[in-house]
């Protein structure tokens, strides 16, 4: 087959371009690189990992043909699954959080699957909670399969076998230093094993928010309940320690606030053209806030896991702004576009 002709849509996951970033880093002594993962067929990095956990389900044999796959998901890993289940044929249901933006469970339907939306502010082992909705399902129906993305070994592994050995390639084994925003753990863990097995001088900074607990577990090994509190930053931080995380793969915790991050999304669609997420924003401002660290030969790269489209309800929207004080109106033009 000639290059870049397909049989499905799955074949296209992965290999996604490494963009420089001029504007927003500027100021900042050293080149920096985005790994765009908004050009998957689902348009985030999480299809990578949702493949690669039904192909390693299919071969344990967790889920048989026409059987359903259930998940409790913020939308990237849905919908990352959501079109694995379309090619391969199964069934989908989904448990959220009303956290979520209204775009990406419209987005999960559109594909065909069913999504229950649950409330965000009860204790993970509250029954009402998405992780225990999601649990509950796969007891209660017949031949489906609770992927549980935080425990699931096999998204770390996607990782590692598909984006770190891109990113070596890419830099052509010159990266010195990888910067990720983390949930699950998936994406830092997998890349950054793999970059550090390369080359084990590469520095591995994770990016969290205020509210999760990640960072304190990180530099202390408690799960201190005491630093968890609801936060507006999404598809990042976490409020329990998922399996995925390996302490070895990562260097540094970075908190960025939920304010710092969103401001700084705006900034990388403006001035870089690049229509990212929420978390390439809280990445950026977090690798900013350590810039102090960096040298004039470093090579970083950045994970930016998300499209903007699914935050035009929010990051993008100026009132969703102006309401949290979040938008610097210092122009008549400014007041009259934010405020009319
Ligand atoms: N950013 C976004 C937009 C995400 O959807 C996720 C996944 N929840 C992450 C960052 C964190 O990635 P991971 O779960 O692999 O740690």
């Amino acid at each position: 087959m000639p290059a870049r002709v397909y049989d499905n849509i799955l074949q296209t996951i992965g290999n996604t371009p490494l963009v420089r970033l001029n504007r927003v880093v500027a100021d900042l002594p050293c080149k920096v690189y985005a790994k765009v993962e908004t050009t998957n067929p689902g348009n985030s990095i999480k299809d990578r990992m949702a493949l690669k956990m039904l192909e390693v389900a299919e071969k344990e044999g967790k889920i048989k043909p026409g059987g359903t796959i259930i998940e409790g998901t913020s939308g990237n890993t849905g919908m990352g699954l959501a079109l694995a289940a379309i090619v391969k044929g199964y069934k989908c249901i989904f448990a959220t959080t009303d956290k979520q933006s209204k775009e990406k469970v419209d987005i999960l339907k559109a594909h065909g699957a069913e999504v229950i939306v649950c409330p965000t502010n009860v204790e993970p082992e509250d029954p009402r909670s998405y992780y225990q909705v999601a649990r509950r399902l796969q007891t209660e129906i017949p031949n489906s399969w609770y992927v549980n993305q935080y425990d699931n070994l096999a998204n770390r592994l996607a990782h590692y076998e598909q984006t770190g050995p891109e990113i070596w390639e890419q830099t052509e084994g010159k990266v010195t230093h990888l910067v990720v925003a983390a949930g699950t753990g998936g994406t830092i863990v997998g890349t950054g094993k793999y970059l550090k097995e390369k080359n084990p001088n590469i520095q591995v900074w994770a990016i969290d928010t205020y509210g999760s607990l990640l960072k304190k577990w990180f530099e202390t090994g408690e799960l201190d309940m005491g630093e968890v509190h609801p936060y507006i930053s999404e598809g990042f931080g976490e409020d329990f320690l998922p399996e995925n995380y390996d302490r070895n793969a990562i260097d540094h915790f970075e908190k960025v606030t939920d304010k710092d991050g969103a401001v700084m999304a705006r900034r990388i669609t403006k001035e870089e053209g690049i229509f990212i997420g929420y978390s390439a924003g809280s990445v950026i401002a977090g690798l900013r806030q350590l810039k102090d660290r960096l040298k004039k030969d470093d090579v970083v790269v950045v994970i930016f896991h998300d499209h903007g489209s699914r935050y035009i309800g929010k990051v993008y929207n100026d009132e969703w702004m102006l309401d949290r004080g979040w938008l610097e109106v210092d122009t008549v033009r400014d007041l009259i576009n934010g405020l009319g």
